[in-house]
């Protein structure tokens, strides 16, 4: 297949390294995220720095592509939902297959590797299911909803039983309902 597409903020050339077995080379890339990537309560805003440091190996096969992403996400707590900002670093390592060389998710094209796909999806399954504040955020306090965290020395509490928190808005409601000055 004929591909034209041979720019982008991830492509990297191999021209001088392809089927030269034992060569290698290192990249750095620094772009801006070409889009948002990660669909949780988290992701890596789209414009966010992407810095990959990148090692392209000349291997029988193929370019074998390893290196480390450097980034950040943002967006929020799942225990208090206050807004978070935390880096990201992810190892990847992929074998970049010559076309016809053996079964390989990613292939080399004509004289390049583009790493967008590879490089967002080790991203995007590193984004963390749960994010949290902290290891140990406390969460959002069952009765008022106020952020625990932010109560200095208050200690983190058992979840309610439901069956215990409807007596408590019943006695709420109840001292709510005492009678009233009447204007
Ligand atoms: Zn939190």
């Amino acid at each position: 297949m004929v591909r034209k597409h041979v720019t982008g903020p991830f492509v990297l050339p191999i021209r001088d390294i392809i089927h030269r077995s034992g060569e290698m080379r290192e990249h750095s890339i620094d772009v801006p995220a070409p889009a948002k990537w990660g669909e949780g309560l988290v992701s890596v805003a789209e414009g966010e720095p992407v810095v990959v440091e990148v090692r392209l190996e000349s291997v029988h096969e193929g370019i074998l592509v390893s290196g480390e992403i450097d980034t950040e996400y943002t967006g929020i707590c799942s225990r208090c939902l206050i807004d978070i900002a935390e880096g990201l670093q992810v190892e990847f390592q992929e074998l970049f297959a010559y076309p016809g060389e053996e079964e390989a998710d990613f292939e080399v094209q004509d004289d390049h590797v583009d790493l967008e796909t590879l490089v967002r999806e080790a991203v995007v399954l590193a984004l963390p299911f749960q994010p949290v504040c902290q290891p140990d955020c406390p969460g959002l306090d069952p009765v008022t909803g106020e952020r625990l965290a932010d109560n200095a020395g208050s200690q983190p509490r058992e979840p309610l039983d439901p069956r215990w928190a409807a007596l408590q808005d019943f006695t709420t409601n109840h001292d709510d309902e005492a009678p009233r000055p009447r204007g």
